[in-house]
C-alpha cells in the first residue's frame, strides 16, 4: 500500500530544539520570537494546546493546530504512593505501546534541598534481559522518540504546577529539578534520542534543569559511554553494575558477555578523566546471590582504585515475578560495613513507592493488556 501524498505527519515540537522550531517557524515566514512565544507557551506556561497560546496570532494557532503538536501521550493509569512521595504513569503512545513515569519527591537532606526527581523511560521495553527487571522481561519493542522523552517530564511538570509539594521543612516545590534516565528502556542503546531529550529539557527557552541534575542510567554499553564522555553535556552516569565478577554478572545480566566488567570500568575511567564527574555503581542486592560479605570486599578491590570518584548505590531488589528478594537489613549493613572498609562509599536506596509497583516496569507488567484502566487524580494521596 503506498501512502497518500497528502498525508503529513504534524511535526512534533516537543522533540524539536530552540533553534530548531525557530527554523520551523521561519521556513513558513514567522519572525523569530515566535518561537519564543511558543516556547513561553509549552514549557512555562504549560498548556498542551496551541488554543490556549493568547500571544500568538489566530491564524497562527490554526496552522499550528493541522501542522504541529504539543500533545503527548495519553494517561491510561496512575498511582500514587501511600506516603505521597512517588507518583507513577503509564502512558500510551500514539502506536499503543505502554511505559511509565514516576515522580520522586525528596526531603532536604544532607545532599541538598529538597527536590523532585522525575524518573523518565527512553524505550518501550528493553534489549538487555537483566534477569530481576520487569521491562527487561518484556522485550524489546522500540526506541522513543525525543519527543516521547521530553513529553513524559512535561507531564511530570503540570502534575507538580496543579498539585505542588509541601516538603517537610515548609518549602514548596512545584516543578521539576532532577531528572533520571532510569525508566524503561536503556537509554545508551537509544542514544541519539535521548541525547536530544537532554539537549531540549536543558533548554534555557524550556524546563531549563541542569545537565548536573540529570543522571543517565546504562548497563554498561562501553562505546556509548566513551561517546559521551565527549559530549558538551556534563550529565551524571550511572553504571547497573549488580555483581562483583563477570560470571556472576554474565547470569542476571546477559550484557557482560558482549561488555566484560573490566572494559566498562576502563571506559568509565575515561568518562572521570574527561569529565571529573563522579560515577554512581548501582548494585541491585538479590538475597542469597550477590549480598554476603565476600561480594562486598570483591566489589570492594574491584572499585577502589577510583578512589573518591566511585559511589556505590545499593538498591534492595524490589520484587517482581523473577521471585529475587531483598536481603535484610543486617545483611545491607554488614555489606555496607565492608565497602566502606575497603575504601568504598556507599549508599542504600530507600524503597520508593513499593506499594504501587514502582519498580521499572512494574506498573505496566500489572496493567499491561487491561483494556480499562483506573484512573485516579495523582494529587490525591
Ligand atoms: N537500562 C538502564 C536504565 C533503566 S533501569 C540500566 O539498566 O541502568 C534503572 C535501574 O533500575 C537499573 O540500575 C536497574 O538495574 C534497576 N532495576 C531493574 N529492575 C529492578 C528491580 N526489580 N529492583 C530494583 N532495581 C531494579
Ligand atoms: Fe534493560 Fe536496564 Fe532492565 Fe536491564 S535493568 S533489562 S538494561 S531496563
Amino acid at each position: 500500500m503506498t501512502t497518500p501524498l497528502t498525508s503529513i505527519e504534524p511535526a512534533d515540537f516537543l522533540g524539536l530544539t530552540y533553534d530548531e522550531l525557530r527554523d520551523w517557524l521561519a521556513a513558513r515566514g514567522e519572525p523569530a520570537y515566535r518561537a519564543r512565544q511558543v516556547c513561553d507557551g509549552v514549557y512555562h506556561a504549560l498548556v498542551d494546546d496551541f488554543q490556549r497560546m493568547p500571544a500568538l496570532p489566530t491564524s497562527l494557532r490554526e496552522r499550528l493546530a493541522r501542522e504541529a503538536t504539543i500533545t503527548g501521550p495519553v494517561t491510561r493509569a496512575s498511582a500514587v504512593s501511600k506516603d505521597g512521595r512517588t507518583r507513577k504513569l503509564l502512558l500510551e503512545l500514539r502506536d499503543g505501546k505502554r511505559i511509565e513515569t514516576v515522580l520522586m519527591l525528596y526531603p532536604a537532606s544532607a545532599e541538598g534541598r529538597a527536590r523532585a526527581t522525575v524518573c523518565v523511560s527512553t524505550q518501550a521495553g528493553c534489549a538487555f534481559g537483566c534477569t530481576f527487571c520487569a521491562t527487561g522481561q518484556m522485550g524489546f519493542e522500540r526506541h522513543l522518540t525525543a519527543g516521547e522523552i521530553v513529553a513524559q517530564t512535561l507531564y511530570i511538570a503540570r502534575e507538580l504546577r496543579a498539585h505542588p509539594w509541601t516538603a517537610p521543612d515548609g518549602s514548596l516545590i512545584d516543578r521539576v529539578t532532577n531528572l533520571v534516565f532510569m525508566g524503561m528502556g536503556e537509554p545508551l542503546h537509544n542514544y541519539a534520542n535521548t541525547l536530544k531529550a537532554i539537549a531540549i529539557l536543558n533548554m534555557p527557552e524550556g524546563l531549563n534543569i541542569g545537565a548536573r541534575h540529570m543522571t543517565v542510567s546504562t548497563v554498561g554499553l562501553v562505546p556509548a559511554i566513551l561517546r559521551l564522555a565527549e559530549e558538551p553535556f556534563q550529565v551524571n552516569l550511572a553504571i547497573s553494575l549488580h555483581a562483583p565478577n563477570n560470571a556472576m554478572r554474565a547470569r542476571t545480566m546477559p550484557v557482560t558477555r558482549k561488555y566484560p566488567i573490566e572494559e566498562v570500568l576502563k571506559a568509565v575511567q575515561t568518562y572521570i578523566a574527561r569529565t571529573g564527574r563522579q560515577v554512581t555503581f548501582e548494585y541491585v542486592l538479590l538475597a542469597g546471590e550477590n549480598d554476603s560479605v565476600g561480594h562486598a570486599r570483591e566489589l570492594a578491590r574491584l572499585l577502589a582504585p577510583l578512589a573518591q570518584f566511585g559511589h556505590v548505590n545499593l538498591i534492595p531488589v524490589n520484587v517482581t515475578a523473577a521471585g529475587y528478594k531483598p536481603p535484610s537489613g543486617a545483611t545491607i549493613r554488614a555489606f555496607r560495613e565492608t565497602l566502606r572498609a575497603g575504601g568504598v562509599s556507599s549508599s542504600v536506596r530507600a524503597e520508593r513507592g513499593d506499594d504501587i509497583a514502582a519498580a521499572c516496569g512494574q506498573l505496566r507488567t500489572r496493567y499491561g493488556n487491561a483494556r480499562s484502566l483506573p484512573i485516579v487524580a495523582l494529587g490525591e494521596s
